[in-house]
């Protein structure tokens, strides 16, 4: 149901609310019928600053406006009347008086600020006599025509859609005709030429009259600001900001000060704090006898706040006061809006500041320890996934480095790997643990994919906001852009640089904070959770219910989850472990090998290996919870490729190419994905699986001797029948009877519809599930993630699917799956263990779900712990992040 629908349209109905210094209809808890800046005006004049007053028409009246056919309420133009015989009665002034005239703003205001939305037209109510009116009131003629000539040229652009340039182009010619450089040097009489000109200008391109009348004015402008709901800018604003088209817009109507009127006249911005480090100092800028939008064109370099504490002492002082006086009442960092006329202060507006976020933490905790908000509060302040900017790595300044061009810092972080050039091949490499850069002289919607999987993206076109850019923002990956000395040759798999040519395979390193390439691996350090960062991180853990884990198979990355706070690890995958270098050749030995009695010996020689990756993880996570995936991929995947490196193959192992190739030939399959890989692999070839037990036992073994207490939790993939893991678990529980070993827990991924259906007999035998919601999100669309990126962007693009189910969680589809499962588990084995294990475990969205259905907890990469540990914290409050900021 409509507002409009909701509210009986009687004659009470109020469709107008008035605000003014010392009183108000309205309140900042009323957003929602007046707008951010309607309902922010009023809370101010409550609690008495300096207003100059108006009135808020609501965003009823905008509903309204769009369901009777662009109409207003019969009882609009009577209050609007009414509302302004108030606002003349206060400021002692008539609109439209030709002595002592009213001038009025008309300002828009949605309930979240809206780029998209209609600008404000200043000076409403100029017309052939008020200006004489103003100008012998002001004793400045000159300040009269300058300010009526702004009101035309405002009210043309903004209500009529002329264009701007044509008015600049006028008073260039003016400037021109009297050899005049700049707009201070114009005086009264050239600005009143302007004015006729602009005047003329209007009835040219219109075919009708500058409105003259100060009422059709202001109903005009009125109409423009609802008008410029449903514009384009604001219409896409709006899609891309998750905003509803039922909000609607306010008009706030408010009488005019003048910062141009001399130069104890001025008009300012500033922050309550310092918005990019949060800093608790006074922050902004302001310039002597200027009007409000002046501040902004940037036509005039402005001065710093600080330099009015000489220029304009008791104005600064007061200011410090109004600074205070909000950040009390608000409790939150304050962006605002100043004009002083004549040495008085007003104020125009004030909103929560937009802030960076190192100033949203900082903020957050300076005002607990000012006992402005409380710990729970603080936790709400920050939005988890703007923790991203704070979490990348940096190079190491003491590492050497090779630069070989430099680009546009486009997106923060540093990162090493292989040069790719396509994304599909930046996809496979991930695949396969190597971290890559993808390198392309720009990017594309198709590219997401591969984007997604590299570490880095650098490209030899296009700017800041360039598709390479705003993406690898977005994803918080580094990108250096528009690297224009780069040449990449795709075709040749070449890049060059500074006289210098890499192929694909080679090494480079990005920074995606300075814009430089460098050649080779540059060292990086991962940033530490220290000071206001630990100590939100404090909070939010004594909040939250949902533990976090780490997905993590090298001892550098447990260590670095651990640091990160993460309680565990909630997926080895064990598979990355079988392409180091010095692995393969016997990983490749065991697939090639004719019978049982051949894999076991190469297994044999694996094994010792493995049991110290994982003697390496317990030791790291001593204590906590580690989750060991077993053997996953098909095994084709670990075969080479080109001939090249199965003649290289065929050298190390004595076998003949065409036996290597045989082999390779009947591990191919038409859809891997869906082939002999996960539980598959350890039901066909035991053995394998029976190795992977084994090293895990005796690392346990291991590390016991050391006073190092792991109880490892044993894991098998795509597990779809209760006799796949019942075979499994009799394997397994084998193994531990003859090492004597005690202490483990088996359970299953949960990444296949069946298995979902079947969780109530799975856990019969499963102590614990992890939803690996990677794999079951393409198994329940039935849609390959390598194959998504030809038309997913399609898909957002026509709203077929609203979000990227790879990202955030569908929590419609998937999502029942997933709460099928742990109602099923839980009503089998009440106690048992559920966690989420898929990339969407670092997607504070994703993890609100999980927190509604009650998992045990979530399982992401490493450097999104903290990420995840704030968003599970604000998910135990019931409530997402602030939008804001
Ligand atoms: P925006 O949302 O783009 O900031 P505003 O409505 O806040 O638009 O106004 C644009 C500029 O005009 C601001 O600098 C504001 O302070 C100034 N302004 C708005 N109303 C008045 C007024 N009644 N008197 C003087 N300046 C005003
Ligand atoms: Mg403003
Ligand atoms: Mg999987």
């Amino acid at each position: 149901m409509t507002q409009a629908a909701r509210k009986p349209e009687t004659a009470t109905a109020k469709w107008v609310y008035a605000f003014g210094s010392g009183k108000a209809d309205g309140a900042a808890a009323m957003k929602n019928l007046l707008g951010g800046k309607g309902a922010n005006l009023a809370e101010m004049s409550a609690i008495g600053l300096p207003v100059p007053p108006g009135f808020t028409i609501t965003t009823e009246v905008c509903t309204h406006f769009y369901a009777h056919s662009k109409s207003y309420p019969a009882e609009l133009t009577a209050q609007v009347t009414e509302a302004l015989a108030a606002l003349e009665a206060q400021v002692g002034r008539r609109f439209g008086d030709a002595a002592n005239p009213l001038l009025v703003s008309v300002r828009s205001g949605a309930r979240a600020s809206m780029p998209g939305m209609m600008d404000t037209v200043l000076n409403l109510g100029l017309n052939k006599q008020t200006v004489e009116g103003l100008a012998q009131q002001s004793g400045d003629a000159r300040f009269a025509y300058d300010s009526w000539r702004r009101f035309i040229q405002m009210y043309s652009t903004v209500v009529l859609d002329l264009e701007h340039h044509d008015f600049e182009d006028i008073i260039d010619a003016v400037k021109r005709d009297h050899g005049l450089r700049s707009d201070t040097e114009m005086g009264a009489g050239n600005w009143q030429q302007v004015v006729d000109r602009f005047l003329a200008l209007v009835q040219e391109k219109t075919g009708t009259p500058f409105p003259s009348q100060p009422q059709d004015q202001l109903w005009g402008a009125i109409g423009a600001v609802f008008s410029s709901w449903m514009n384009q800018r604001a219409i896409t604003y709006r899609r891309l900001n998750d905003i509803p088209e039922s909000w609607g817009t306010a008009v706030n109507v408010q009488a005019m000060v003048f910062g141009n009127m001399g130069n104890d006249c001025a008009t300012g911005v500033a922050f309550t704090r310092d918005p990019s480090t949060g800093e608790n100092k006074f922050y902004g800028e302001y310039l002597i006898n200027a009007q409000g939008e002046d501040v902004v064109a940037g036509i005039r370099t402005p001065k710093t706040i600080a330099d009015m504490q000489t220029e304009m002492p008791a104005i600064y002082s007061q200011l410090l006061d109004v600074r205070s006086l909000l950040e009390k009442h608000y409790r939150d960092m304050q962006d605002i809006e100043f004009t002083v006329q004549q040495s008085k202060l007003y104020m125009l507006q004030t909103r929560n500041g937009k802030r960076t976020a190192a100033a949203a933490l900082k903020v957050a905790c300076d005002m607990v320890r000012e006992g402005l908000i409380d710990k729970t509060e603080a936790i709400t302040r920050v939005s988890p996934a703007s923790l991203e900017q704070l979490l990348h790595p940096t190079l190491d300044p003491k590492a050497e480095r090779k630069l070989i061009a430099k680009g546009l810092p486009a997106s923060p972080g540093a990162a090493s790997g292989k040069i790719v050039f396509t994304a599909e091949e930046a996809e496979a490499q991930a695949e396969k643990g190597e971290k890559v850069i993808l390198c392309r002289m720009e990017t594309s919607p198709e590219d997401i994919h591969g984007m997604h999987a590299a570490a880095g993206i650098l490209t030899t076109r296009g700017g800041m906001t360039s598709h390479a850019a705003v993406v690898a923002r977005g994803m918080g990956r580094a990108c250096v852009a528009g690297a224009g000395e780069v040449r990449i040759d795709s075709k040749a798999g070449t890049l060059t640089s500074r006289g210098l040519t890499l192929k694909a395979g080679d090494i480079i390193t990005i920074d995606g904070a300075s814009g430089d390439v460098m050649r080779g691996a540059v060292p990086v350090i991962r940033p530490e959770l220290s000071g206001d960062f630990a100590e939100l991180m404090g909070w939010a853990d004594s909040l939250r219910k949902l533990k976090v884990r780490a997905n993590a198979e090298t001892p550098m990355d447990a260590a670095q989850a651990r640091k990160f706070g993460a309680e565990g690890i909630g997926l080895c995958r064990t598979e990355h472990m079988f392409f180091d270098e010095g692995r393969i050749p016997a990983v490749r030995e065991m697939i090639l090998a004719d019978d049982e009695a051949g894999r076991r010996k190469a297994l044999a020689k694996l094994q010792p290996m493995q049991s110290g990756d994982f003697a390496q993880l317990f030791t790291i996570m001593d204590g906590l919870p580690v989750t060991i995936r077993l053997l996953d991929p098909p095994l084709h995947e670990f075969l080479p490729h080109t001939d090249k490196e199965v003649d290289e193959l065929a050298a190390q192992s004595g076998l003949s190419p065409e036996k290597i190739r045989q082999r390779t030939a009947a591990l191919t399959e038409s859809n891997p994905m869906l082939g002999h890989r996960g539980c598959r692999l350890g039901i066909t070839y035991p053995e394998i699986y029976e190795m992977q037990v084994r090293a895990i036992f005796s690392a346990v073994q291991e590390v016991a001797t050391k006073g190092i207490k792991v109880e490892p939790e044993i894991m098998f993939p795509l597990i779809a029948t209760k006799a796949e893991l019942d075979k499994l678990k009799a394997m397994t529980d084998a193994v531990a009877a003859e090492m004597k070993v005690a202490a483990y827990k088996i359970g299953i991924m949960i990444e296949l519809p069946r298995a979902a259906l079947r969780a109530g007999e799975l856990a019969e035998s499963a102590e614990f599930f992890s939803f690996g919601t990677n794999d079951l999100t393409q198994t329940t669309f039935g849609l390959s993630r390598d194959d998504a990126g030809n038309f997913l962007p399609d898909y957002l693009k026509r709203n077929v699917l609203t979000h990227d189910p790879f990202v955030t969680l569908d929590t419609e589809g998937v999502g029942e799956l997933v709460k099928i499962a742990a109602e099923r588990g839980r009503s089998t084995r009440p106690n048992i263990k559920l966690g989420i294990c898929g990339e969407h475990g670092g997607d504070p969205a994703s993890i609100a779900f999980c927190a509604q259905v009650g998992l045990d907890y979530v399982s992401c990469s490493p450097f999104r712990v903290p990420i995840a540990r704030l968003a599970a914290a604000q998910a135990a409050l019931g409530g997402e992040a602030k939008r804001e900021i």
